[in-house]
């Protein structure tokens, strides 16, 4: 049984719901980040008001900050820890998240 997340699903103008969503596999140029804080953007309030379609059953919300969990390339984390200003959180190479 695959992990599960909670996701922000909009359903209908008017209606976004809290789901539980199976965690995604990653693809071998992707990473998996766990969000810690997260907010709303004008973007969200226009799909929420009806104004720009979305198909129902969409997870929506674009502006989190988190940790990465895991990476496809683990390279990538020692390449990406030499930059900072990224604003992002990660472990450093050859550390395994907490
Ligand atoms: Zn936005």
């Amino acid at each position: 049984m695959s992990k599960l997340m909670k996701a922000a699903v909009y359903i209908e103008p008017g209606r976004i719901v809290l789901e539980d969503r199976p965690m995604p596999e990653i693809g071998p140029l992707d990473a998996l980040m766990r969000v810690t804080t997260t907010t709303i953007c004008g973007t969200d309030i226009h799909i929420l008001e009806g104004e720009h379609p979305v198909e129902s059953g969409r997870i929506i919300g674009h502006e989190p900050v988190g940790v990465i969990e895991s990476l496809a390339l683990p390279s990538l984390a020692t390449r990406k820890a030499s930059a900072p200003s990224q604003g992002l959180s990660r472990p450093a190479a050859g550390q395994t998240p907490a």
